[in-house]
């Protein structure tokens, strides 16, 4: 017999699932951002910010899907002077994104943002980043550093873009605002490649503890997009690295506030509404589950309360998932037993299945957790 103790098989885990990254804490318009505070979701609008009309619209169809924090793009003067009148409009916190012209950002400031972003590659001298600060100072709001892989400052943008490249471009504004006296500041160093966004981020997170917006950029249309980003945003959420994220889509910006919100739950980071917990099937399946988990999907009733729903197919994963739900089915040949915290309550017919569910879903809703 092999006296030999039993080989080590599993490395030892360096940090917990759920440990976040500490980071400092900062506010945008009483919404925070870092200090292990809920990860926020972030999208920006797609028409531009002088078409009052229609930014006010995206805004509203971005507040109902749940969007935490909106951005802007302000272009030029007439942009500025609409950013103004919408800010007034609006009460979510609105960034405004100011490229090149550092003047612009500074008459951000004074129309009434509530954080400025930047971009060292392209806003120019330390002088005027200065600047800049100086007016976000004065107005008491925090400025995003968005390090982009595609427009690294020019010292550093000879040969292929690294992560290491990226940090050192956040570096290189970042310590001059630290080292004259302006902490409220937020970082992003975003990749089209998920790999080294991640990569970025990972560094950075080692070297500094400035809160991170993180985010894979131009991930492309939604289908593929969703996958880069839930790759690259879910891998750092997960290693507890990243405190608000926008995912980038060619799309319609509301489909990143949904995709955003579906990463955060994947992570374990939203614990609100119902969460839908479904087998594949297969040939052992002896209901129409497919079609039962898409209706009950379409049928969801919108709440706040967390609630866990497992629908499953058959006997052998069905009772063990349904039991671990708050509600749950599994089916058997032509009928589905339903499972509340976890007991069998019932023998329901598939025809039935889809109302009963919901019943018990708005009954649990209904419940209060005091
Ligand atoms: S729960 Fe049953 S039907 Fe669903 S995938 Fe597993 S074995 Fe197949």
């Amino acid at each position: 017999m092999n006296a030999n103790p039993m080989p080590r098989i599993m490395k030892q885990q360096k940090k917990s699932f759920s440990t976040r990254n500490e980071t400092r804490r900062v506010k945008i318009r009483g919404v925070p951002i870092g200090g292990g505070t809920r990860v926020t979701v972030q999208s920006m609008l797609s028409v531009p910010t002088s078409d009052i009309e229609r930014a006010l619209g995206q805004i509203r169809e971005l507040a109902s899907a749940g969007c935490d924090i909106i951005r802007l793009a302000i272009r030029d003067r007439d942009a500025v002077e609409a950013f103004r009148e919408i800010r007034s409009c609006v009460d979510l916190p609105l960034v405004a994104d100011i490229h090149f012209d550092h003047r612009l950002a500074i008459l951000a400031a004074e129309a009434g943002a509530d954080k400025l972003r930047i971009n060292p590659g392209n806003i120019g001298s330390d002088a005027k980043v200065r600047e800049v600060a100086s007016a976000a100072l004065e107005y008491g709001i925090p400025i995003r550093i968005g390090v982009n892989a595609g427009s690294l400052p020019e010292k550093l943008a000879r040969n292929e873009p690294t992560a290491e490249k990226m940090v050192e471009a956040a570096r290189m504004e970042i310590e001059p605002l630290l080292e004259s006296g302006f902490q409220d500041i937020v970082v992003s160093l975003k990749s089209h490649d998920p790999a080294m966004t991640i990569a970025a981020n990972v560094l950075f997170a080692e070297n500094f503890d400035l809160p991170l917006h993180i985010g894979v950029t131009e991930a492309g249309l939604p289908d593929v997009g969703a996958v880069r980003s839930a790759v690259g945003i879910g891998s750092l959420l997960i290693s507890g690295i990243g405190d608000t994220i926008r995912v980038s889509l060619t799309g319609d910006p509301v489909e990143e506030v949904v995709v955003g919100k579906r990463i955060l739950r994947a992570c374990g980071l939203l614990k609100r509404g119902v969460e839908l917990v479904s087998c594949p099937t297969c040939g052992r399946c002896r209901v129409d589950l497919i079609g039962v988990a898409n209706e009950i999907s379409r049928r969801l009733p919108q709440i706040e309360k967390y609630i866990q729903v497992a629908i499953m197919g058959c006997e052998v994963n069905g009772p063990g998932e349904a039991k671990m739900a708050d509600v749950g089915i599994a089916g058997g040949n032509g009928y589905f037993l339903l499972f509340k915290k976890g007991k069998v309550i019932e023998k329901v017919p598939q025809e039935a299945v889809v109302e009963r569910l919901l019943v018990e879903i708005e009954e649990l809703a209904a419940v209060s957790d005091d």
